[in-house]
């Protein structure tokens, strides 16, 4: 497979222009419903933090248009979870009273890394995270090692870390312009874990250049190293459009988003390996392709699989079969 190069040079002239955002509030802010790895469905408190926008320029990422163009000023994170935690309605000494146990820290970035998570914040973030079991930040494989578990250490809770696998496929992870190999990859989880970091993962669902079958398959061979791995929750992410650099790429004919069909074979497929959690991302769920007479059928199924991390039965469509 030939595919053609972008540099991060190339990625950041096709982006269209950064939403505004404030150094002082989250983007987002909700709390969700995930099941939990004892097959119980918890509320997870998810906090899309504003700060500085990622080192690395990954081909499809579209995270950085939430992000601010300087450091992460000292001071604006702990405002920003203070602001919602207070909007949400959680005292941050007893999120269990709200029904709370596990709290995610998702700066679109990398939470190692000092210009996007300043070290002098560490200690408040710990606090005001202390009474949450668990705690979930994101973090690229080339920026864990020492410094995440000097942060697990002023942690009462259980510190999961995000990576991004994005895909095994050996021609298309480096076309992402992750900058990971898979040893690399390997190395980064087997080490979290032997320092009792739990990992989730993020796989890609259907990168360019790979039709509707091989979309699947390689979303299966990712789930499988990962788990190989040691990575405990595998969350699937179909390819969206939206960040310039994709949208050129799906106008050429080199890529288009996954059918709702796709995402359900890949799910059910990662629950019936049955090693750890999987989920499949249902933000911005109107780009997916499906026929709109159960569209809404499938997706309420992919949701139901979600909360139960049980296969749920398929859907019967008498309009298109
Ligand atoms: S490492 Fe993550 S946040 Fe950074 S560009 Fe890649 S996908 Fe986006
Ligand atoms: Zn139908």
């Amino acid at each position: 497979m030939d595919l053609p190069v972008f540099n991060s040079e190339h990625i950041l002239a096709q982006r269209p222009a950064k939403h505004e955002v404030r150094p002082d509030r989250p983007y987002a802010w909700m709390i969700e419903p995930e099941c939990d790895s004892n097959g119980i469905l918890q509320q997870v408190v998810t906090l899309f933090l504003t700060g500085a926008e990622c080192r690395f320029r990954c081909t499809m990422c579209d995270l950085w248009k939430h992000t601010l163009d300087i450091p992460t000023p000292p001071g604006a994170l702990i405002e920003q979870i203070n602001f919602a935690l207070q909007d949400l309605g959680i005292n941050w000494q007893a999120p269990a009273d709200s029904g709370t146990t596990a709290i995610k820290l998702y700066n679109s970035s990398n939470f190692f890394d000092k210009r996007a998570v300043p070290l002098e914040d560490w200690i408040e973030i710990q606090r005001l995270t202390n009474y949450f079991e668990t705690v979930i930040v994101e973090n690229h494989p080339g920026l864990c090692g020492k410094r995440v578990y000097e942060f697990q250490h002023g942690l009462a809770g259980q510190l999961e870390i995000a990576l991004g696998l994005e895909t095994v496929h050996p021609q298309v992870l480096p076309w992402l312009n992750k900058q990971m190999t898979l040893p690399q990859y390997r190395a980064t989880v087997e080490d979290l874990v032997a320092h009792d970091v739990r990992v989730r993962t993020f796989i890609l669902v259907k990168p360019p250049f790979l039709n509707e079958q091989e979309g699947v398959f390689w979303a299966m061979e990712s789930m499988r190293f990962a788990f190989e791995c040691g990575v405990e929750c595998c969350s699937m992410v179909p390819v969206r459009g939206g960040n310039g650099l994709m949208d050129r790429l799906q106008q050429d004919g080199d890529f288009t988003p996954p059918t709702v069909a796709s995402l359900e074979q890949v799910l059910v497929a990662g629950l019936e390996m049955g090693v750890g959690r999987v989920f499949m991302d249902l933000w911005d769920s109107d780009q997916f392709l499906a026929p709109e007479c159960c569209k809404q059928q499938r997706l309420s199924r992919l949701m139901e699989m979600n909360q139960t991390q049980q296969v749920q039965p398929e859907v019967q469509c008498d309009t298109c079969g």
